[in-house]
Parts: structure tokens; sequence; C-alpha cells
């Protein structure tokens, strides 16, 4: 099987390169067509010996991943179902609005953490995604913007819980802020967590500039248990201690995410104690209406119901804002995609352009 191109540094890239006969500043150009020129296979780099790009070809190759499923939904938003070489399948998002086109990438196929109302973890996790799965999903969203346009924005929220990946992730993530790579601003890049407060430290002590978005769903211990069961390992108040933690060493402040569920997280209960917990604190809260996975009892609340809970979390002198959802078209909600198509069985034989 052919080597994916960016699951290599560029120093090994080099390296090899050297040992094919040429000199090592190849690798620049190759990375340079990649990233910048939008290539996707080694005969469009057509200032490279016509050797080293038949070399390259049998060993290597640009995309590992193949495109099994692409849709657009009216919206303007478009979805990839990407198909691994070993045969399993994650989702990738291209939203844009105004002036932003922002990505959003899965870290994992499937998940660990089991949260109840949610798509990606009915079957558990299945494995991490290497560096060059991660890199793929930016680039090939990237290339379906008309020329000229730029990624603004990357969100880490689609499939797999992102610091069980930070090995990868924080690898990848750097090559798309170099200025050889996207040069993609670390202001412009949001990681959602579960909240595994070790990860959290440790992302922390990285020393990066990324927005850090916590999905805390619930204002109690006994509330999240129940929502999101990784809390009975690590904590409610764990988490939030990490937070504070994040944003005092990065300066950034904490985005907290809540999925609103009728009648379950909703009640004006729940607003009043997540007000008061982070009525002390500079972070915002991120409301997200919840986008309804079939076989799964969760409803989302009324518009009603949203505002009213919001303006409770404000009274509190919180900020809130509330998530407007894209793409429910093509079921852009983390793993609903993937998890559809499967249901169906749909020979997903749709290939890259
Ligand atoms: N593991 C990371 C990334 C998950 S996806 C995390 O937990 O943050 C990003 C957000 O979408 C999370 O807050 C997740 O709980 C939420 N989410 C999952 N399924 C959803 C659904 N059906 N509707 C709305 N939000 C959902």
């Amino acid at each position: 099987m052919k080597r994916p191109l960016l699951d290599a540094s560029p120093d090994e890239l080099k390296a090899w390169i050297q040992d094919q006969g040429h000199p090592p500043f190849h690798a620049r150009q190759i990375l340079r067509w990649v990233f910048q020129h939008r290539a996707e296979r080694f005969d469009q780099m057509s200032d490279l010996p016509k050797t080293l790009r038949e070399q390259l070809d049998a060993e290597w190759t640009v995309f590992a991943t193949s495109l099994a499923h692409h849709h657009v939904s009216p919206d303007g938003t478009d979805k990839l179902l990407l198909e691994c070489t070993d045969g399993r399948r994650v989702e990738c998002v291209l939203m844009a609005e105004d002036d932003r086109r922002t990505v959003c990438i899965s870290t994992q196929v499937g998940c660990g953490m089991g949260c109840v109302f949610c798509a990606s973890g009915l079957k558990g996790v299945e494995r991490n995604l290497t560096r060059g799965e991660l890199l793929e999903q930016v680039l090939r969203l990237r290339n379906l913007l008309p020329p000229g346009e730029k990624l603004t924005n990357l969100v880490v929220m689609g499939m797999g819980e992102s610091l069980a990946n930070l090995d990868n992730l924080v690898p990848a993530l750097d090559r798309l802020c170099a200025p050889d790579g996207l040069g993609l601003g670390q202001r412009r890049i949001t990681i959602s967590t579960v909240g595994l407060p070790e990860k959290m430290r440790k992302l922390a002590d990285l020393d990066r500039q990324y927005h850090l978005a916590v999905s805390l769903h619930a204002p109690t211990e006994a509330l999240r248990n129940t929502l999101v069961p990784i809390n009975q390992r690590v904590g409610l108040s764990e988490v939030i201690e990490a937070a504070d933690a994040y944003f005092q060493k990065s300066g950034r402040q904490v985005t907290f995410e809540y999925v609103l569920l009728r009648g379950v997280n909703d009640r004006a209960e729940d607003a009043a104690a997540l007000g008061s917990l982070l009525e002390a604190r500079k972070a915002h809260v991120n409301l997200i209406p919840y986008n309804p996975v079939a076989g799964l009892p969760f409803e989302r609340p009324s518009p009603e119901a949203v505002r009213r809970f919001a303006d409770s979390v404000r009274a509190r002198g919180v900020s809130v804002s509330v998530r407007k959802t894209k793409g429910r078209e093509i079921d852009a909600a983390c793993g609903q995609l993937r998890r559809r198509l499967e249901g169906q069985g749909t020979p997903l034989s749709i290939s890259a352009p």
C-alpha cells in the first residue's frame, strides 16, 4: 500500500527524497503544491523532475482517504464522508457564512465517551485518526472553495473526543498554522472536548493559543453523570478547575457548550444552577439546541424555551450565545451522516472527482 504523504513529517519526506538521489529542497516544493496550490496528485507538480514525480507516485499518495460521499445542503454546507484505507469512515464539514469559511473535523472513528444523546459514540471508539487523516479532512474541504478563497476558521467538533487524540491533533494543527501550511491563526482554531482535566492541562502546557470549548451539558454532578457518563470518573468540579487553569495559562476565555435537551437539562432550575456555577468566571456559554438523532429519546426544546434558558443564564452576568444549526438537512451533527448511511446500507460508491 502507498504511504500517505501527510502522515510523514517534512523531515521524513526530505530524507526519502535524498535516498532517491534528489536534493531535499524538493520536499518544500511538494508541500507547497499540496498546501498552497491544492494539488491532489504528483503529476500536477509541474516543476518537479519527472523521475521524482514517478518515484513519488510509485511509493506515496497525496491523499490516502477516498471520497465516499459528498453532500451539499441548501444553505451551502458541504459534508464529506471520507473512507480511510482500512475501510473506516469519518465525517467532516465546510460551512460558509459571511466572510467566514469554517471547517469542522473529526478526531476519531467513533467515540469512547458515551454521551447519551450523541450519535458518534453509539458503537464506542474504534481508533484515533492519524495526522494525515486529520490534515486530509481540512485540505479536501479547503479544495472545495473557489480559487482564491481561504479557510478562516477550524473547529475540532466532529466525531471523537479531540483530547483523546492530542498527540496527533497538535502536530496536525501546527502544520496547518505554519506559514508554509495554511497559515491559519491559532486563535481561529477551536478544540471541543468532553472535558478531560489531565489532557486540558497538558494542552495548556503546550502554550498554544487555541480556543477551548468544554462540553458541559449539565450544571450539577448528578445530572452530568447521567448525560456524560465519563463524568462519573472525572467529576464536574475537576473539569471546571482545569478550564480555569487553561484560561489562566493561555489567557483565552473558555467556552462552555451546553446541548439543550427538552425536559432533561433545560429547566428553570438548570439555567439558574448553570448561571451560578459560571457567574464568577470569565467564561462564555454556547447553547446548542439538540439535533435529534433517530432512535434516541431526546428532543429539541422550543425556540421560546431556548430563549428563556439563555435569558436566565444571562441574568447572572454570564455571556451566552445560541448556536445556529447549519446543515441540518445533511445530518451535520457529529456522527449522523455516517450512521444514517450505515443504517441504510447505502453503497457508498461516489468517488472523488
Ligand atoms: N468530544 C468532543 C467533540 C464532540 S462534538 C466534545 O465532547 O466536545 C461537539 C459538540 O456537539 C459536543 O458538545 C457534543 O456534545 C455536541 N453534540 C453531540 N451530538 C449532538 C446532537 N445530536 N445535537 C447537538 N449537539 C450535539
